[in-house]
């Protein structure tokens, strides 16, 4: 590959970068700024095919070599990501908008640490054997754990270096190849993501870029050389992607939209129980798909809860994602903030009570540009669309509870299941809630901390299998089982 990379942006098949042939072209825009930073071509079906082709081709060759070489591979991978952090910082900074205090570790580091777990648990893929004839040398049969072949990977844009690398490690780990289309909004961390790999001794063809919009993703679900879909979105789009993968049968990772709940009980340690809120809301102005959105707070701590609460959600500093002091930067798009201004109106309309933020600053230096303010509200109707529907922006619901009980049923009516958080001193309380939340993944007096070592995904319509964790490597393999008959064969004619 080269440095810097064209203008227009080409698509990378087979190890080398490659224009195009749609001839068609989209921009991708500083959220910050709204400046144009590249402008990126969009895949034809023909390119697609191409990458197709060139992954097939790269899997056979990388899936010949042994699991303990490809982790060897792998783990080169993660050291030049760790050597290169501060550049893709900058750069999920610039494209998405973070604050660059959280892309150095909550996206570089994470995609690293993935890489290199996976890695080690390259050579540990295998199968099992059982005697079915006790020791006498009956039959007996084994499994091989195959790679499903070319996977198709398909980001959102809240965290496009993380996701590329959450849905990368784990196929390549077990031999697959990828063919990753990265959000239009945030389409260039992936590159370096690309170099990495190929510098690393990834043989071409294993790791593939495709850029464009839905008409892309489609291409990728309905190929037939295409194995499996790791699809990263809204529920809704899952749903068509799982819809548009049926004609081909393929396997399918979903990993989509929430509303979470964050329950604080009455003797919750209340200053941690304001710190996992605002984790929980606040973080990358709110795009984050696990977020704890409706915080059920104990009504006997509720005044207390909400005094320590607002200050601290008014004290974060908005600004340029790029300066080390910003604590909050712009939404990723004016649509997108247009959409979460409409979420905060609907919702005043509807009657919840704005306790703070409702809009953008007041800043004279970010007038115009794509900020909305932390914002709380105060709400006593789960029924309202604030407390239903993903705002995907930085918008807390608290809603007062009175019993756990009540809470459970409250927390558990949606029928999105991603994530859910409990505050609580009472070591029985808490995982008795944990254990009857209804969510893929639940916190226990913390929030949205997740380890590459600890499965990942959701329940209900928050999607379909995992990432991370060994329950990663289920999804990107298949089980072929071997039947071996050391005896003659009976036969009835
Ligand atoms: P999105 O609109 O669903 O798009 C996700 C990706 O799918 C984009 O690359 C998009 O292309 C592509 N796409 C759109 N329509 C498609 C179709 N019919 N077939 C195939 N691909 C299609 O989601 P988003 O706005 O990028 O991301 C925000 C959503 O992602 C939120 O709901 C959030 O909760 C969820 N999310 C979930 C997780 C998780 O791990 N559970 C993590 C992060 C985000 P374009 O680039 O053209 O839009």
């Amino acid at each position: 590959m080269t440095d810097p990379l064209p203008d227009p942006r080409p698509l990378v098949i087979g190890g080398a970068l490659r224009d195009a042939t749609s001839g068609e072209t989209f921009e991708t825009l500083e959220p910050f700024s709204g400046a144009v930073i590249a402008r990126v071509q969009v895949a034809s079906a023909a390119d697609v095919d191409a990458a197709v082709a060139a992954a097939a081709e790269g899997q056979r060759a990388w899936a010949a070599l042994s699991g303990a070489a490809r982790g060897a591979v792998l783990a080169r991978a993660a050291d030049l990501i760790r050597a290169r952090r501060d550049e893709i910082a900058r750069l999920e900074s610039l494209d998405g908008g973070k604050p660059i205090q959280e892309t150095p570790d909550a996206d570089v580091d994470s995609g690293a640490d993935c890489l290199a777990y996976f890695a080690a648990l390259a050579p540990t893929i295998g199968g099992e054997s059982q005697d079915l004839g006790g020791l006498g040398g009956g039959p007996w049969f084994y499994t091989r754990r195959e790679p499903l072949g070319v996977v198709g990977g398909i980001g959102a844009w809240n965290y496009p270096f993380q996701i590329a690398c959450w849905k990368t490690a784990p196929a390549l780990a077990a031999g697959n190849a990828m063919i990753f289309k990265p959000a239009e909004q945030t389409p260039l961390s992936a590159y370096i993501l690309a170099e990495v790999l190929a510098e690393a001794g990834v043989p071409p063809g294993v790791f593939n870029i495709v850029q464009g919009d839905a008409r892309v993703g489609r291409m990728l679900t309905a190929h037939p050389g295409i194995a499996k879909i790791s699809f990263t979105g809204e529920v809704n789009t899952g749903k068509a992607v799982m819809a548009d993968s049926a004609a081909t049968l393929k396997t399918l990772t979903l990993e989509l939209g929430g509303k979470s709940p964050l329950l604080v009980f009455e003797d919750a340690d209340l200053d941690d129980a304001v710190s996992a809120a605002i984790l929980a809301n606040f973080y990358t102005q709110g795009q984050i798909c696990t977020n704890g959105t409706r915080v059920f707070v104990h009504r006997d701590v509720l005044d207390a809860f909400l005094s320590r609460l607002l200050p601290r959600a008014e004290a974060i500093r908005l600004g340029n994602p790029l300066d080390p002091e910003t604590q909050m930067g712009p939404l990723i798009s004016p649509d997108h903030h247009a959409s979460v201004l409409a979420h905060i109106d609907r919702a005043v309309a509807d009657g919840a009570t704005l306790l703070t933020g409702g809009g953008p600053p007041t800043d004279p230096a970010l007038a115009g540009k794509p900020f909305v303010r932390p914002t709380v509200f105060l709400a006593h109707d789960d029924a309202l669309p604030l407390c239903r529907e993903e705002i995907f922006g930085p918008v807390m619901t608290v809603l007062p509870f009175a019993a756990e009980d009540e809470a459970l049923a409250r927390a558990n009516a949606l029928p999105v299941g991603l994530a859910g958080g409990v505050m609580t001193r009472d070591l029985t309380r808490a995982h008795r809630v944990a254990a009857r939340l209804e969510a893929g993944v639940v916190w226990i007096n913390t929030y949205n901390v997740t380890p590459i070592e600890m499965p990942f995904g959701g329940v209900k319509q928050s999607g379909l299998g995992r990432e991370n964790g060994r329950a990663a490597l289920e999804h990107v393999t298949r089980i072929k089982s071997v039947y071996v008959e050391p005896g003659p064969v009976e036969a009835p004619y």
